[in-house]
């Protein structure tokens, strides 16, 4: 029989994995099997060069006993582990698994309670409103499992940014190592983009040789080509279909042609790069991010080309926990971290009291860590600084978390909602709107509440909220976790328009974490976020400005009027016109 190929085997193995969760036990254990699985489709050998070669445990996640799984389910198709294990559910049932919001435990229940042993039985049972009749489904469950499955048939091949990320970057080292004379490997799809999910997984790369080679021994596909032809394999492989098609049709104006073998006049290729490729074209270069549609090329002909932020633009770090609420490292820790990687601030952001479930801080907590920012602050001198915020809780009726006397405590706030996600929509906005108009208010934190393959976001008027963010002069967030990059970037430009400023969010809960930035800043690029839009691209001085100048505000509000907190949306828009100029003074 013949043997089987990486993709086999990784199916096999992620098998073992999803049925060692049905047995319940060391959820890293079967993790394990999982992380395993996917790295196998990161192979740009065969396996069965691999295996012949003893060369298994060089694949990450990959031990003695994965490798010894591995090469007998890569010689026989099976295993007795494998077998012992398929004994006790039907396969079908194990697609349950993937269902975001359902846990094994209670996916053997409906097998074992209602004998549901499939998706589509699964989908059936929900929608008929059958499931509540086994012990522990409430409605809301059934819901969440409605949910899910839709999450699971959009999301189906997808991965998270980060994780993709991860996969590619192995794949271009197994490259490097399988194929010595390659270079100038670069990851190209939807990846390249910038996307928020990512399916596909493709590298390209320069050969030493003329012509042409593809690779493809798992899931990811290697497209390597001369250095003559190497441009038009990059912007090929990197997409949009309508970016490329209008490239095409641009090239066919001016007389020339553009296709896989590069851009020819008169039967003579006449660019080598991407950026060759462009200019021959009369273009600029066009980033990655931004070629997700035809339109950019019309942009760019007229010149008006977006010029979006990039990594280096972000000054501080603004939305960070400690393991005063629910973060791992210590305030030093986090500051530390910050600084090293050369920012010059970093905005403190425990959760608020109302988050007991995430550690919220009470008041006294709040005074207590203050005082410990100032001490930090003295030792930092003038290269860093830690500015005192708070991730306040929208409560349900819209008011931030804590007294109105105490939030003038806060040097900025971030105002997020983590309850009451599934109030209706009208009432959804209004209580949003109602911590926007809040002037102790500085950043609206991840604002639908998605999270990527897991959950939509909340019922909410987007529109509306991002038009009371750009009155108030409230900065929108970008938050940075791949799990939400939320918001999403298809809104930046109609909030562009409206005149939103945005803040870039690590909402880091580790050191590690603040490095999750650069997500959000590719989010941003996608959506044509220029740096002049960006609160936290703002140096240290400025930024200090601009929460002084709306903290002063809003204290003087509620010294003068305490009934009535909200700012006119006239006095917002000046407040925003204000830090619009200090940026156009430091750029
Ligand atoms: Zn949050
Ligand atoms: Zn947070």
């Amino acid at each position: 029989m013949a043997k089987r190929d990486a993709v086999e085997v990784a199916q096999l193995l992620a098998e073992i994995g999803q049925r060692m969760r049905l047995r319940g036990g060391n959820p890293y254990r079967a993790k394990a099997y999982t992380r395993a699985a996917e790295n196998l489709l990161t192979l740009t050998l065969p396996l069965e060069t691999i295996v012949a070669e003893d060369r298994l445990q060089e694949i990450p996640g990959v031990g003695d006993a994965i490798a010894d799984l591995i090469a007998k389910l890569h010689s026989g198709g099976t295993h007795p582990l494998l077998e012992d294990m398929r004994s006790e559910f039907p396969a079908s049932a194990l697609e349950m698994l993937r269902v975001p919001g359902l846990k094994p435990e209670k996916a053997i229940k409906l097998h074992k309670e209602l004998g549901i042993s499939s998706l589509k039985e699964l989908e059936d049972a929900a929608r008929g409103d059958r499931l509540k009749t086994a012990k522990g489904f409430g409605p809301a469950l059934q819901a969440k499992i409605l949910q899910g499955i839709a999450m699971l048939e959009r999301g189906t091949g997808q991965k998270h940014v980060h994780r993709a990320a991860e996969l590619l970057d192995q794949a271009a080292r197994n490259l490097r190592a399988s194929h010595p004379g390659v270079t100038r490997i670069t990851p190209a799809g939807d990846f390249r983009r910038g996307c928020e999910l990512v399916s596909d997984f493709i590298l390209v790369g320069q050969r030493p040789k003329r012509g042409y080679e593809e690779i493809s021994n798992g899931k990811v596909r290697v497209a390597l080509s001369d250095a003559a032809h190497f441009g038009a394999t990059l912007l090929f492989a990197t997409g949009s279909e309508q970016h490329v098609a209008a490239l095409k049709q641009l090239a066919a104006k001016k007389g020339m042609q553009l296709d896989e073998n590069g851009l020819q006049q008169n039967g003579r290729r006449i660019a080598k790069s991407e950026e060759e490729i462009y200019a021959a074209l009369g273009l600029p270069f066009i980033a990655p991010e931004l070629r997700e549609s035809g339109d950019v090329v019309a942009l760019a002909l007229k010149g008006r080309l977006p010029r979006p932020v990039e990594d280096s633009d972000i000054r501080g770090v603004l939305h960070a926990h400690t393991n005063q609420s629910d973060g791992v490292h210590t305030l030093a820790q986090m500051a530390k971290a910050a600084r090293s990687r050369d920012y010059a601030y970093l905005g403190l952001t425990d959760h608020s009291q109302s988050a007991h479930y995430a550690g919220g801080l009470k008041p006294d907590e709040v005074i207590a860590q203050q005082a410990e920012v100032d001490s930090l602050n003295r030792t930092f001198k003038d290269d860093f600084h830690i500015f005192k915020g708070i991730e306040s809780d929208i409560v349900a009726d819209g008011s931030l978390d804590y007294p109105v006397e105490f939030l003038g405590r806060f040097e900025f706030i971030i105002a997020s909602v983590h309850s009451h996600f599934r109030m209706e929509k009208k009432a959804q906005t209004e209580r949003i709107l109602r911590a926007v108009a809040n002037p102790f208010t500085t950043v609206l934190g991840h604002i639908t509440g998605r999270q990527l393959l897991r959950r939509p976001g909340y019922e909410l008027d987007i529109e509306r909220v991002l038009k009371a963010c750009a009155d108030h002069g409230v900065a929108v967030e970008i938050n940075a976790n791949p799990w939400r990059l939320d918001l999403d970037w298809r809104w930046y430009r109609q909030a562009l328009e409206m005149g939103c400023l945005f803040s870039i969010n690590a909402d880091a809960h580790s050191t590690t974490e603040i490095d999750l930035t650069h997500w959000g800043v590719v989010m941003a690029r996608k959506g044509g976020v220029p740096k002049a839009r960006v609160l936290n691209a703002l140096e240290r001085e400025p930024f200090a400005s601009h929460i002084e100048a709306r903290r002063t505000a809003a204290l003087r509000r509620i010294k003068k009027k305490t009934s009535s907190p909200a700012p006119s949306p006239r006095e917002g828009g000046r407040r925003r016109m204000r830090l619009l100029r200090v940026h156009a003074k430091t750029r």
